[in-house]
């Protein structure tokens, strides 16, 4: 959004009050971008390649149809909550928390247990929104770096946790952008180790048998989040955290009134109801997994880490910078981590796509690292 200019002293004043006012830390960060190229073969947002379908669309514009869109919204509501809890599998001790997708459950984790100067610690690197939650809650963020194969550095870990007492720990699980899981044996060290809240942040759980949803309310710290965004539906905002009650009683303190909008909620009770069919495309992509996975392996020079997400996480020894202008100029787009972290050089992180996709992608790629 490029406003037409303003005039020149007007713009000079207000540069200098946005100088003594906004906190240096925001001035100095840029903001999340979201990449667009008109046209490419999108993987590198973990979204789904798969659009809702056809039947599913008619049944939510009939549900959006009849919203009373002059009220406002109960944002959880006993029917929706209830349908929550079934087609995902929350305990029906665990208490349940919806989010305008789960970064702002992350944001609201932070704010309602950190005061200034307080840590969140987490396995590092790890999902960006962790850092930026800790940083505008003024907390103190700790990443714990993982080890050279990008696997969990739990004697670290512990060692952190006792040092710094985090009232938070965020486990990505799996990881983005690496895609590992963390080991159970090690998870449960961690909750018994870390003083405050662990949430496990399962965004890819739907890639995967590992899950910790039934554990949630059955341990006194540990939070789940999940999201509906990595299963087709990032355009929804959409995102909810299992923990025991008396969690859930304090977070949803900070909670910004009316989070979860009229529209969401009657396309979320259409989508839900229809759940089958989110979670054929997710297994769909699921399998694409393997095969994918090999065919980048046996690329030269390419090194591909074992992932149970929806993506790859791959290395390039021919430089990962040189690899993802390639691809972009073949109109392919992924996510360039090469300068992010020091563990993660040459390293693009490829969301998985449907089958033409992968296929356009190997296409390029062969032509870019063999041809
Ligand atoms: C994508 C992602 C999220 C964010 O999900 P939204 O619900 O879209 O906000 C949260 N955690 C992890 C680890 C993610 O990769």
């Amino acid at each position: 959004m490029s406003p037409t200019t303003p005039d020149q002293s007007t713009t000079s004043e207000a540069e200098q009050r946005v100088l003594r006012t906004v906190r240096g830390d925001v001035r100095e960060i840029a903001a999340y971008e979201v990449y667009a190229q008109a046209g490419a073969i999108k993987l590198d947002a973990m979204e789904s390649p798969y659009g809702l379908p056809q039947d599913v669309r008619d049944q939510v514009a009939t549900a959006v149809r009849e919203v009373e869109f002059n009220r406002y919204p109960d944002s959880a509501p006993a029917a929706l909550v209830a349908q929550v809890r079934r087609a995902f599998g929350v305990p029906a001790e665990a208490g349940l928390l919806f989010g305008n997708g789960s970064d702002e459950l992350i944001g609201m984790i932070v704010q309602a247990t950190c005061a200034p100067g307080d840590v969140v610690l987490t396995p590092w690197p790890s999902f960006v929104f962790f850092e930026l939650a800790a940083r505008f809650h003024h907390a103190r963020f700790v990443p714990v770096p993982l080890r050279e194969d990008l696997q969990l550095d739990l004697e670290a870990t512990l060692a952190a946790i006792a040092a710094h007492r985090p009232k938070v720990v965020f486990l990505a699980m799996p990881n983005n952008p690496t895609g590992g899981l963390w080991p159970r044996e090690a998870v449960r060290a961690i909750l018994a180790a870390a003083p405050g809240l662990v949430i496990v942040d399962e965004a890819y759980q739907a890639f995967t048998d590992e899950t910790w949803m039934p554990q949630a309310a059955h341990a006194p710290n540990l939070g789940v989040l999940r999201t509906l965004s990595k299963i087709g539906l990032a355009g929804l905002r959409f995102g909810y955290l299992a923990a025991h009650p008396a969690w859930i009683r304090e977070l949803n303190k900070v909670r910004p009134p009316y989070n979860i909008d009229s529209v969401t909620l009657a396309a979320l009770a259409v989508v839900l109801a229809n759940k089958p069919a989110l979670d054929e495309q997710a297994a769909r992509v699921r399998a694409a997994r393997p095969a994918l996975a090999a065919a980048l392996g046996a690329m030269p020079g390419t090194t591909v880490f074992e992932s149970a997400g929806n993506f790859l996480l791959a290395r390039f020894a021919r430089g990962g910078d040189a690899v993802f202008q390639a691809l972009k100029a073949r109109n392919i787009l992924v996510r360039n981590f090469s300068g992010a972290h020091p563990l993660l050089a040459n390293c693009l992180r490829i969301s998985i796509g449907s089958p033409d996709e992968n296929a356009a992608l190997l296409a390029a790629l062969n032509e870019i690292l063999i041809a």
